[in-house]
């Protein structure tokens, strides 16, 4: 009797957590895919297979048993700015990927890589085959320098310099001269930072790092000795933050040169800081005044403050930069609101490289979709973009370039309730089947276009492993699209 009793509420309780929640139909508990065909479930898509892409299909895969997730991004493997962004020397920030490959790994959520929207299939498109399209696609572009000289040789954008050391692809063939003694960094974000440490490590260090073995050829001759690192405003404004600058101290064999000048002042105005400010500042002050290690100190960084560029300064041939222009500002105003202005005077600083690290920016990828060219972001409220119906937008897309992995995470999960929201309050209508990824792959193959599935990129992953652990690295990135696909469509 017991024994029936127990079958009796197996069977009751399978048919509990497999009823679809919105209509009649049983779905099977082994294939919830199932629910793609249930006249109700809601279908999303998500334009980039970022952080925020990530983030926002984990939320609605946890906060909802029905709905269906698709991601789309453009390049045959996942993960944006994690893979391609983030230092080389920075693994435990990288450990997120984990999480992504659950994700990605949901019964309900597949992966589309090598689909580029806005080419390959339109967001009009997407809309009709989905009841809901998060655009998650980042900041693809960057802001330029806006000075006479900026595209002289030796003059890089910073996105284009970490994609190289990083493996983007489309930034494979860079090759950026390291011939000269001093690089200047134009900004004085957490990127910048990046980018000068990358200058100035050691290569022991590195090469265990899975920074591209290119990369790391090019830093093995490197002659960069000094890197300085410009901000238009003063260091109570700088953008970076203590752990980057701390990391820049550290630097083995490797000194700060900072202006004492610069800092006139400032240690008045610690009492009045927020504390990470404060901090951040109070080291800054430490690091002036110590000179420790200055005898055995090969390399040498310092923050140079209240400049903006004025003029990439050419070569006799007017093809190669020979140093940066830049004005001398002041400051009107105090704290974090304080404005640079000009006061007139200019300054000539060498160098042999130069690398802006102004920003980066996205940009429209469809013309269906409204973007706000002055912020170069969709124009959004908490992700539901504005006056279009059933379009939502997550990560830097929706608030702009900046912000950590955590700040993307709370936005996408932002983007995730108010569309969750919406398909309760029924302003998204999800009452009528949409045909989903099925209708999307079929254009796609109409077009020529084969995307890369999830277990398709984990080939890949596997051979940049291989090839990582022959080098005695975590990783060697493969650095081709089309060798990308040919491993992920290998047969092995
Ligand atoms: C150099 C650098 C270093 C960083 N280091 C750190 C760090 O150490 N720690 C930290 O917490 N944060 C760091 N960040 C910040 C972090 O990377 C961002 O917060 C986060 O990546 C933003 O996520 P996202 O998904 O909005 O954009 P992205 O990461 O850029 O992802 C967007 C994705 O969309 C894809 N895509 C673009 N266009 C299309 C299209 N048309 N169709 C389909 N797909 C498309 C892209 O290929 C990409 O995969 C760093 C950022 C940079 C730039």
């Amino acid at each position: 009797m017991r024994n029936i009793k127990r079958s009796f509420l197996a069977m009751h309780n399978l048919l509990q957590t497999s009823r679809c929640p919105r209509c009649p139909c049983v779905l099977s508990s082994s294939a919830q895919r199932l629910f793609s065909t249930c006249a109700s479930s809601p279908k999303v898509c998500i334009v980039g297979g970022g952080p925020a892409g990530f983030y926002t299909a984990q939320h609605l895969l946890r906060a909802r048993s029905d709905v269906v997730v698709d991601i789309y991004e453009r390049l045959p493997v996942p993960f944006g700015l994690v893979r391609f962004g983030v230092a080389p020397d920075h693994p435990e920030v990288k450990n997120v990927i984990n999480t992504f490959t659950q994700t990605a790994q949901h019964e309900r959520c597949s992966f589309y890589g090598n689909v580029s929207v806005g080419t390959d299939v339109s967001v009009e498109e997407l809309k009709k085959a989905y009841h809901a399209v998060v655009l998650s696609y980042g900041a693809e572009g960057n802001r330029p320098m806006g000075v006479p000289g900026e595209n002289l040789a030796g003059v890089f954008s910073a996105r284009d310099f970490v994609g190289w050391y990083n493996g983007l692809p489309s930034n494979k063939e860079l090759c950026p001269d390291l011939s000269s003694d001093t690089a200047v960094v134009l900004g004085q974000g957490n990127v910048a930072l990046d980018v000068a440490r990358i200058l100035l490590s050691p290569l022991d260090f590195l090469k265990k790092t899975d920074i591209t073995q290119q990369a790391l050829e090019s830093l093995r001759a490197s002659r960069v000795r000094r890197v300085l690192i410009v901000g238009r405003r003063g260091p109570l404004q700088i953008a970076c933050t203590i752990k980057e600058v701390r990391e820049m101290i550290n630097l083995p064999e490797t000194k700060a040169d900072m202006l004492p000048g610069d800092f006139e002042g400032i240690a008045e105005a610690l009492k009045d800081l927020p504390r990470p400010r404060k901090r951040l500042t109070e080291l800054m002050l430490k690091t002036v005044k110590v000179d420790e290690g200055s005898l055995k100190a090969i390399k040498q960084w310092g923050f140079r403050f209240l400049r903006s560029p004025v003029e990439v300064l050419p070569d006799a041939d007017g093809k190669k930069v020979t140093g940066i222009r830049l004005a001398v500002n002041t400051l009107e105003g105090s704290g974090e609101e304080a404005r640079a202005l000009p006061t007139g005077q200019t300054q000539d600083l060498e160098c042999g490289l130069l690398i802006s690290s102004i920003g980066y920016k996205s940009l429209p990828i469809d013309p269906s979709v409204p973007f706000n060219s002055r912020t170069s972001t969709v124009p959004n409220e908490m992700g539901r973009v504005s006056h279009t119906g059933g379009l939502y937008c997550s990560g830097w897309v929706k608030r702009g370039p900046t912000g950590v992995i955590a700040t993307t995470m709370n936005d996408s999960f932002e983007t995730a309730r108010v569309l969750l929201k919406d398909v309760d309050s029924g302003t998204l209508d999800v009452s009528v089947n949409k045909a989903g990824a099925q209708e999307i792959t079929g254009l796609l193959k109409s077009r020529g276009v084969r995307p890369v599935s999830f277990s398709e990129w984990e080939k890949i992953n596997s051979e940049e492993m291989r090839r990582g652990e022959a080098l005695g690295k975590p990783r060697e990135k493969v650095l081709d699209v089309s060798e990308m696909l040919e491993v992920a469509w290998s047969s092995s």
